[in-house]
C-alpha cells in the first residue's frame, strides 16, 4: 500500500500498517520526514525546529507512537509550568498532593498574576466543565459557540480571560478566543487540567524534531517497505468508483491496493480530480477549512540569559520562551560555547505576518529584555524568524462539519492528517490519531480489522463523583 506524506499522520499510518504485515511505500515531497513537526539545519550548521513543539500528558496516541518508533526517551516531561507578567510577578502551575480535580488547587490559589476575583470566576467556570464531565449544554447549540461567548456567559473577568483562558487556549489551539469553537476550549481544560492529574504535564523534545522520526524509516524498511523522499505526488488517477494510481514527476505512475493521503487539506484539494470530489462531496469543501499562523523567533546570545527550561509570558506578544540550550542538554547542538539559544513562540500571530523580520526580532527582543534581566547585557549573536502562515487549521465554530472521516466512498482512498475528523484540534496528537484511524479503516476494508487507537487517560474517581 502507498502512503503519501511523511508528517506525523503519514508516519503513524505507515508504521501501524507495516506492523500488520502490509508492504508500505511512503512518498514524501521534502528531503526529510516530520512535516510541520520537523527540524532542519541552517546554512551555518545550526539545527532549528520548524517551531518548538510540545506535547501534554493527555496526548496518549502520540506517546504510543513515540514508543513504537523508539523515541519515547527523547521527550522530557515537566510537572512545573512557570508564568511571568511584565511587572515581574510569577505564577506556577504544578500538581500538589490532592487528587484530580483538586491537584492544582495549591498553585492556583497562590498564582500571583491573577486576582482573587479572577480566580473565583475561573473556579466557577471550571466547576461547570467538571459537572458536565467535559461538556456543557451550550456546546450543542447549532453552529457551535465561540470560546469567548462561552466565557462571557460564565461572567469571566477581563483578567481571567486575558491571563488565564487566553494564555492557555491560544497556545493550545492556535486561534483567538472569538474564533475558537468552545468545544475545543472546554476539551483542553477537561483533558489537560481536570480529568486526570497527569494530563497537564508538558513533554518537550530533547533533540531536534527530525531526530524523533529516525525509527520510522527503520520500522517501515525492516518490514519490507520503503520511504521515498523528494517524491511529490503530482496527480491522482481514478476510474469509476476506485482510485487507480498516483503520478510522480516524469509521468511515473505507482499502483497499490490502498492509498493513504496524509497531506495538508489545501494540498489535497488541489490534487483531487473532479470525479473524486463528485463521488465524495465532503472532499469538495476542503478549501472552506481556514488556517491560522504561528511565528517562531530564534535568538542566539553570547552568554546565559535564562535558567528556567521555559517560561510563559503574560500580556506580551511573545507567548513562550524556550531555553533550547538547556532542553537539548549541554554540548548537544544549540548555542555552542557559553552562549545560549532561545526559541520564542507566538501562536495565532496574524499581526506579525506582514511585519518585516527585523521588526519582529526588535519587538520580541525588547520583551525578552524585560522578562530576563540578564539578557540586557548580553550580545545577540544572530536571530532568525520562521513564519508559518498555515500552521494549523483554524478551530472556528462549526469546523468539525467540514472535517471528513478517514474512510471515503472512493475505493482504495483513505485520508489522514490533523485536519480530518479526530475530535482533536490541529496537534501532533490529532495527526497520530488520524493516521491510526486511517490504518484501522484500511484494515477493516481488507477483512483484517485491528485497533490502534489508544484510550484517553482515565477519568479519576473523585472527578467522576463530582460529575
Ligand atoms: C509552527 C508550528 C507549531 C506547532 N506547535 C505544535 C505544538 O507545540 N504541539 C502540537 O501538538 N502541535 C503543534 N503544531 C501542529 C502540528 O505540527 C501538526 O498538527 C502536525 O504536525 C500535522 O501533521 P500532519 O501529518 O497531519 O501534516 P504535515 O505535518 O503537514 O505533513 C504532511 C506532509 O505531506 C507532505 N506533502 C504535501 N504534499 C505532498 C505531495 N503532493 N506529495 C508528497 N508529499 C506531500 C508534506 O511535505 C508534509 O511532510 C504546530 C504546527 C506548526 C506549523
Amino acid at each position: 500500500m502507498i502512503v503519501i506524506g511523511g508528517g506525523l499522520a503519514g508516519l503513524s499510518a505507515g508504521v501501524a500498517l507495516a506492523e500488520t504485515g502490509w508492504r508500505v511505500r511512503l512518498f514524501e515531497q521534502r528531503p526529510y520526514l516530520g512535516g510541520r513537526a520537523t527540524s532542519y539545519v541552517l546554512p551555518d550548521g545550526e539545527h532549528v525546529d520548524n517551531c518548538q513543539h510540545v506535547t501534554l500528558g493527555c496526548c496518549t496516541n502520540l506517546e504510543d507512537f513515540y514508543r513504537r518508533v523508539g523515541s519515547e526517551n527523547k521527550i522530557r516531561f515537566f510537572d512545573r509550568l512557570l508564568f511571568q507578567d511584565p511587572q515581574g510577578r510569577t505564577g506556577v502551575m504544578q500538581a500538589g498532593f490532592l487528587p484530580a480535580p483538586l491537584h492544582m488547587t495549591g498553585s492556583f490559589l497562590s498564582f500571583a498574576p491573577l486576582s482573587t476575583v479572577d480566580k473565583s470566576a475561573i473556579g466557577r467556570a471550571l466547576f461547570d466543565i467538571l459537572r458536565g464531565q467535559g461538556h456543557t449544554p451550550d456546546l450543542d447549540e447549532p453552529g457551535g459557540i465561540s470560546m469567548l461567548e462561552w466565557l462571557r456567559r460564565r461572567k469571566q473577568t477581563p483578567g481571567a480571560i486575558e491571563r488565564f483562558w487566553r494564555v492557555v487556549l491560544v497556545s493550545a489551539l492556535d486561534e483567538e478566543l472569538d474564533r475558537t469553537d468552545a468545544r475545543f476550549g472546554v476539551d483542553v481544560f477537561w483533558k489537560g487540567f481536570l480529568s486526570n492529574r497527569s494530563g497537564y504535564r508538558m513533554g518537550v523534545p530533547s533533540v531536534p524534531l527530525a531526530e524523533l522520526y529516525d525509527g520510522c524509516k527503520m520500522e517501515i524498511e525492516r518490514r519490507g517497505g520503503e520511504v521515498n523522499l523528494r517524491m511529490p505526488v503530482r496527480a491522482i488517477h481514478s476510474e469509476g468508483d476506485a482510485l487507480t494510481s498516483v503520478e510522480f514527476d516524469g509521468q511515473r505512475r505507482e499502483r497499490a491496493d490502498g492509498y493513504v493521503f496524509a497531506i495538508p487539506h489545501q494540498a489535497l484539494a488541489e490534487l483531487l480530480p473532479a470525479a473524486i470530489k463528485e463521488r465524495e462531496p465532503r472532499l469538495a469543501q476542503l478549501d472552506q477549512i481556514k488556517v491560522s499562523p504561528i511565528t517562531g523567533v530564534h535568538l542566539w546570545f553570547d552568554r546565559e540569559v535564562m535558567q528556567e527550561p521555559f517560561v510563559t509570558l503574560l500580556d506580551t506578544t511573545t507567548q513562550w520562551i524556550f531555553n533550547k540550550t538547556q532542553l537539548y542538554g549541554q554540548g548537544n547542538g544549540a548555542g555552542g560555547g557559553n552562549g545560549q539559544y532561545l526559541q520564542l513562540v507566538i501562536s495565532a500571530s496574524y499581526d506579525l505576518l506582514q511585519k518585516p523580520r527585523q521588526e519582529i526580532v526588535d519587538l520580541c527582543l525588547a520583551e525578552v529584555h524585560q522578562a530576563l534581566p540578564h539578557s540586557r547585557e548580553a550580545k545577540l549573536l544572530k536571530s532568525t524568524v520562521i513564519k508559518e502562515a498555515a500552521a494549523t487549521f483554524s478551530p472556528e465554530p462549526g469546523v468539525d462539519k467540514l472535517r471528513p472521516i478517514q474512510h471515503t466512498a472512493v475505493k482504495g482512498l483513505y485520508l489522514a492528517g490533523d485536519w480530518t475528523a479526530t475530535g482533536w484540534p490541529a496537534t501532533m496528537e490529532g495527526a497520530v490519531r488520524s493516521g491510526y484511524l486511517a490504518a484501522e479503516a484500511l484494515l477493516k476494508d481488507s477483512g483484517t480489522p485491528r485497533s490502534f487507537l489508544q484510550p484517553d487517560l482515565p477519568v479519576e474517581t473523585l472527578v467522576r463523583w463530582l460529575g
